[in-house]
């Protein structure tokens, strides 16, 4: 089910090319066409899901098997000292394309970047009550 105008069904039909790393019927992965780091890798479903919150539950155990074993290969390629392995899920949280995509982005003790911490805005200022509730959402919401 791959959709006309996005960028990585284009890429998981063929039509435009990629640096791949890995492919099996279900996923692929391939080099980030303008990496962050040496080794910048996408890791994405074939088929067109446009957030977590869309891939089922098995392609999802599928594609974090996949990270589970492609991130130390992409460690090891360019001899990373660590990596950072996230979604921006959603275009709130950063996500410019479309199409559900894990970012494996090899770090290096001395690369001036920051950890995840970082990507969000302010800290909110939380009271006790307030974090008792979110966390009473999170548990019955799932
Ligand atoms: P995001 O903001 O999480 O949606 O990230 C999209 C990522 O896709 C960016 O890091 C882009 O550099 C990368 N990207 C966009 N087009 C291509 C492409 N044709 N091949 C490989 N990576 C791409
Ligand atoms: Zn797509």
């Amino acid at each position: 089910m791959s959709q006309d105008d996005c960028i990585f069904c284009q890429i998981v039909d063929g039509e435009i090319p990629s640096r791949t790393v890995f492919e099996d019927d279900v996923s692929m992965a391939f080099l980030d066409a303008n990496p962050l780091a040496p080794g910048h890798t996408l890791v994405i479903p074939k088929r067109h899901h446009e957030t977590l919150d869309d891939v089922p539950e098995d392609t999802a155990a599928h594609l974090f098997g996949v990270l589970h074993r492609l991130t130390p290969a992409v460690e090891h390629a360019v001899d990373a000292d660590g990596s950072n392995v996230a979604f921006n899920n959603g275009e709130a949280a950063g996500q410019e394309v479309p199409h559900v995509h894990a970012h494996v982005i090899p770090r290096f003790h001395d690369d001036g970047g920051n950890p995840i911490h970082a990507v969000a805005g302010r800290r909110p200022d939380l009271s006790e009550e307030e974090l008792d509730e979110i966390a009473a959402d999170i548990e019955s919401g799932h």
